[in-house]
């Protein structure tokens, strides 16, 4: 059966309610034959605060026929761009309203402060579904000459069709968000596939899909393990797209499934190991304040996370010292402790294995400058740990973390830096600190990444594309590029003159 839970919020005599169940059609349903169940977890406590249903392959077609069903009929091309813009808006105002609770709810689940949860996470997620309203009335093709007399084309961008949108725990809002504003915007139907580990949010949030008015089957929402729900969605003949977020493991299993399935569209937005540079001429201070939050930003569970710092020979003992001052006074804590500005990691899987890659590192050779040491407490917290003296072959140097772990290194030339910051298999993001433009025009257009920071990092906005080069992945999300992802192109050929000479 589908049932709610009531789940009490830390510190305060409130709780949240929340549908346990399978959203399809715009109602909590019980699973057609899993009885199986997700534990939710917090990561500050490692208590259980919720069981959902853990949906099967049979639910996962359920929902796909659902989603099919409004994409025929309510969706798709028998809606309007001004009544979707005013729909994703209305969905907007509503996540709005419910900042707080949603906010508390990503707290308990993902370990995240609830201030960033609150004001950076939710926050930028309105503002994403706000653009994407925007965009939804103002998708257009191109009228393209071929013969003034005789013949002329025109293209459509169509709605692709039923969307899967697979989602990692890291950002269990923002990315739902980041997939479903532009799918809606461009009249797409979605089965969505919340991360095993953060289900919570998605449910939440799917109470507020039939406040705004969707119609049933528009967004569906299918808790399930990646190897059942995720699996059976990538693989499903009727999917017409696979928008993921997550492990390159696991990005790699969607696109084969994809393909030996209908050889569906795929994009993948995937890890990273990410660089950042600094050069002499660079604002030290800020360089320094740049890189703790590239390293430390969610605790480093972040695709962008600037794991790797290279440094200038030349400035390279004054700037460690001031990094290491600046990334101490970070404070990882409790997400309802309001002087947190990190949480814990989101499991005890990954706690295991971040702790397997610091234990690494040590054994590597490779020297702790900062951290590397374990709480006793409850809770699966990592503090910052910052390593030197490393070289390319240690795993802290080639694998993404995924923790609040830096390895630093150090460079002569700026040659030899860009080498450096290129020698990795991803390409995600990379950064880089200097005052000479020169410089900076030179590196970024060297730099091997889909997104390049100059004098910051780790920001992005919700109308600048995002995406990877190398194996960290393919497509991109945000800006007008996201909206590619959710529409096909039709070439309409339109004769208005050519009489056809029989035969050729
Ligand atoms: P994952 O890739 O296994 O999980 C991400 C999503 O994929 C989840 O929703 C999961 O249920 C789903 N999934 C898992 N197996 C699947 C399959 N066979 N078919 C379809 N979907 C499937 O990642 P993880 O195991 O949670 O984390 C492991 C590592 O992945 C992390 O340590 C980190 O390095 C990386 N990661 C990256 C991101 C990112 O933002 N790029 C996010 C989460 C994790």
């Amino acid at each position: 059966m589908a049932t709610v839970v009531k789940i009490p919020v830390t510190n305060s005599n409130k709780e949240i309610t929340v549908n346990t169940g399978l959203f399809i059609n715009n109602e909590f349903v019980p699973s057609l034959d899993s009885s199986e169940v997700i534990q939710c977890f917090n990561p500050a406590t490692e208590d259980v605060i919720a069981s959902v249903v853990a949906g099967s392959a049979k639910d996962i077609d359920r929902a796909v026929s659902a989603a099919r069903h409004a994409f025929k009929t309510t969706w798709g091309k028998n809606v309007t761009g001004w009544e979707r813009s005013r729909l994703i808006n209305k969905l907007a105002d509503l996540m709005e309203k419910n900042v707080q609770e949603l906010a508390e709810l990503e707290t308990l689940n993902n370990g995240k402060p609830l201030t960033i949860a609150r004001d950076f996470d939710i926050e930028d997620s309105i503002q994403c579904l706000r653009y994407y309203a925007g965009w939804a009335d103002k998708i257009t093709g191109q009228t393209i000459e071929v013969d003034n007399k005789s013949k002329m084309a025109f293209t459509r961008h169509e709605p692709i069709g039923v969307c899967g949108q697979i989602i990692p725990w890291n950002y269990p809002i923002n990315m739902w968000a980041w997939k479903v504003a532009p799918a809606l915007a461009a009249g797409c139907t979605i089965v969505m596939k919340p991360s095993e580990l953060t289900p919570l949010t998605a449910l939440k949030l799917s109470e507020l899909v039939v406040e705004a008015g969707f119609p049933a089957g528009v967004i569906n929402t299918v808790p399930s393990l990646g190897s059942v729900g995720g699996a059976a969605l990538s693989a499903h003949p009727d999917v017409d797209k696979i928008a993921f977020t997550g492990s390159t493991i696991t990005g790699r299993k969607i696109m084969e499934a994809a393909a030996k399935s209908n050889l569906k569209k795929v994009s993948l937005e995937l890890g990273g190991k990410s660089p950042q540079l600094i050069f002499e001429s660079a604002d030290l201070e800020q360089a320094a304040k740049w890189a703790a939050l590239g390293m430390c930003f969610n605790t480093g569970q972040d695709c962008i996370a600037g794991s790797r710092l290279y440094i200038q020979d030349s400035v390279y003992d004054k700037f460690i010292e001031m990094l290491v001052s600046t990334v101490k006074a970070t404070k990882i804590g409790n997400g309802f402790d309001e002087k947190s500005s990190g949480g814990p990691l989101v499991s005890k899987t990954q706690f295991d294995r971040v702790w397997g890659y610091i234990d690494s590192g040590k054994a590597e050779g490779a020297k702790v400058i900062l951290g590397a040491e374990k709480r006793n407490t409850k809770g699966y917290w990592v503090d910052p740990t910052i390593f030197t003296e490393i070289n390319a072959d240690m795993k802290i140097v080639k694998e993404e973390i995924f923790g609040p772990v830096l390895s630093v290194g150090r460079f002569k030339t700026e040659e030899e830096a860009i080498a450096l910051a290129n020698n990795t298999t991803y390409g995600l993001g990379a950064g880089l600190h200097s005052t000479d433009a020169s410089q900076c025009m030179r590196v970024s257009g060297l730099l091997e990444a889909g997104t390049v920071w100059v004098n910051q990092y780790i920001l992005l906005n919700n109308n600048v594309p995002f995406g990877g080069k190398k194996q960290s992945g393919i497509g991109r999300e945000l800006g007008s590029y996201a909206l590619e992802e959710y529409t096909s192109v039709k070439a309409v050929h339109w004769n208005i003159g050519e009489k056809l000479k029989w035969p050729l």
